[in-house]
């Protein structure tokens, strides 16, 4: 009987074989979509040398040049490589102070993907927050989020405001596969309208994907409840759009409903459940520069203009050169791309399979734009008040050219205000983060294999203390020492 499963096993993989073999090349995870035009000298670095190099940046990753990186994972944000025909599109720069043709392009393809009535250029995403919460935060206001992205608090914060974060609870264990790990916990939601009363929430927010939550995605049906629930109490509701695209390639593979439909259908269902998003275009922009802010609210959108015209410029190029918006346009429309779509959740993934095989500890299932390393458990003898998370970053590094950034205590620790206690976050993360179109699957292997090998002598590293820090987002800035 048991050899008799073994060769109904082997049939089906011969079978699956000549099939491959009849439809063409069938690989798990699709290669490139593209092809290289230019090339960029990376520079490898020695151990010695990159010893040197992170003491010099008070063991911060932040302030090593990045010539002196080998795979920069740092972030997605900025850092993606732009297609032929956005550096052609660059070429059509009508740089008029206003109502520059690439403005109307821009507003176009917002408005056909977003589909709201005013379109507002910033030059990056956190302006667009900064508009919003400076126009409609009285102190002690809250919003509510299933997890702000670090721009995002601050900006709430800074202005009087309170950043807080409903993700559901499963999202705090590591190791639980769900398909959508970002969602919002509706019931949270509700009870926080109700305690602090409805009046004291301008809006309501989702962050897809999830980014500080591991880039995580949200169901449609999380986004049509949260809707409901914030519409309930007549609180607007804004969508931090980032990674739209990716989210919606999440919903296409994981949602009962959606395998057939095209990205660009799903994208604007999801935006016709808000009154408005924020979107940092550095990320599904396919851009290095570039965000806006779209809305429905033809008063909020006069303030926020008002605002825009003193600090950021004119309202058709807010911040951007006409190039600037013309290759935002253009790389709105690429992303829609399901060709890219497969290949780009399909990198991150086949790094966390990797990764996964050889038992190293990382946020599961892996999300769309980043593998987050779980630092608590790939350093337990490390703890949280030792900065973990910074201990693997620098070993990143300092091991094979790597950067990657914390997203654990140095980022989010929190002294409790009555009790001068220190409040550390439930995860401590180390995220790497994956460049849009820049980094081949070859190199991807080698980032793969140097955390394997870290893994592996995890015992010999040690934690670090703070030097020096910034009152407020001080991981960019402060500077640390290891512990003896
Ligand atoms: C990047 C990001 C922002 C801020 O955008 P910037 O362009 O960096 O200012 C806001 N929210 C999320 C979820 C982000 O990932």
């Amino acid at each position: 009987m048991r050899n008799g499963i073994l060769f109904v096993e082997f049939l089906t993989l011969l079978h699956t074989f000549a099939a491959n073999i009849l439809e063409g090349i069938q690989m798990k995870y699709p290669p490139e979509p593209f092809k290289i035009k230019t090339v960029e000298h990376i520079a490898r670095t020695t151990d010695a040398e990159r010893q040197q190099y992170i003491k010099n940046a008070g063991y911060n990753v932040f302030s090593i040049p990045a010539e002196k990186i080998y795979i920069d994972l740092l972030t997605d944000s900025g850092t993606s490589a732009m297609s032929d025909k956005q550096w052609a599109g660059m070429m059509n720069g009508d740089e008029s102070y206003a109502g520059s043709r690439n403005y109307f392009h821009f507003e176009a393809t917002i408005k056909k993907i977003f589909g709201f009535k005013h379109i507002i250029p910033t030059h990056q995403g956190r302006v667009a927050e900064n508009l919003l919460f400076s126009t409609i935060i009285k102190p002690g206001y809250v919003i509510p989020n299933n997890n702000h992205f670090d721009t995002t608090r601050a900006n709430i914060e800074y202005n009087g405001g309170i950043a807080k974060d409903l993700v559901n609870d499963a999202a705090k264990d590591t190791n639980l596969i769900l398909p959508f790990k970002g969602n919002i916990d509706i019931q949270k939601l509700e009870s926080l309208i109700q305690t602090v009363g409805p009046e004291n929430v301008p809006i309501g927010m989702i962050t897809i994907t999830n980014n500080s939550g591991g880039g995580q995605p949200v169901s449609m049906e999380n986004i049509r409840a949260t809707s409901k629930m914030l519409h309930k109490y007549d609180i607007p509701f804004f969508i931090d759009a980032c990674r739209f695209a990716e989210n919606a390639w999440f919903i296409k593979q994981r949602e009962g409903g959606y395998a057939e439909k095209p990205i660009l259908e799903i994208a604007q269902e999801m935006f016709s459940y808000a009154d408005g998003c924020t979107m940092s275009a550095k990320k599904d922009g396919l851009v290095n520069m570039g965000g806006f802010m779209a809305l429905n609210d033809d008063e909020l959108a006069q303030k926020v203009t008002n605002r825009l015209i003193l600090i950021e410029g004119f309202p058709t190029y807010g911040g951007l050169s006409g190039r600037d918006l013309e290759a935002i346009s253009i790389g709105l429309n690429e992303v829609l791309d399901e060709t890219y779509l497969a290949y780009r959740v399909g990198q991150v993934e086949q790094l966390g399979e990797k990764l996964a095989a050889a038992g190293v500890p990382f946020l599961k299932p892996t999300g769309g734009h980043a593998v987050y390393l779980d630092a608590k458990n790939f350093l337990p003898h490390i703890p949280q008040s030792e900065f973990p998370g910074i201990a693997l970053t620098v070993e990143l590094y300092t091991h094979a050219g790597i950067r990657a950034v914390e997203i654990g205590s140095l980022m989010f620790a929190q002294k409790d205000i009555k009790t001068g206690e220190t409040i550390f976050p439930d995860l401590e993360l180390v995220r790497l983060a994956i460049p849009r179109r820049v980094y081949t699957n070859s190199q991807m292997d080698f980032v793969a294999e140097n955390i394997i090998e870290i893994f592996e002598r995890r015992n010999d590293i040690k934690g670090f203390e703070i030097v020096k820090e910034a009152p407020v987002l001080r991981h960019f800035t402060a500077e640390l020492k290891p512990l003896a």
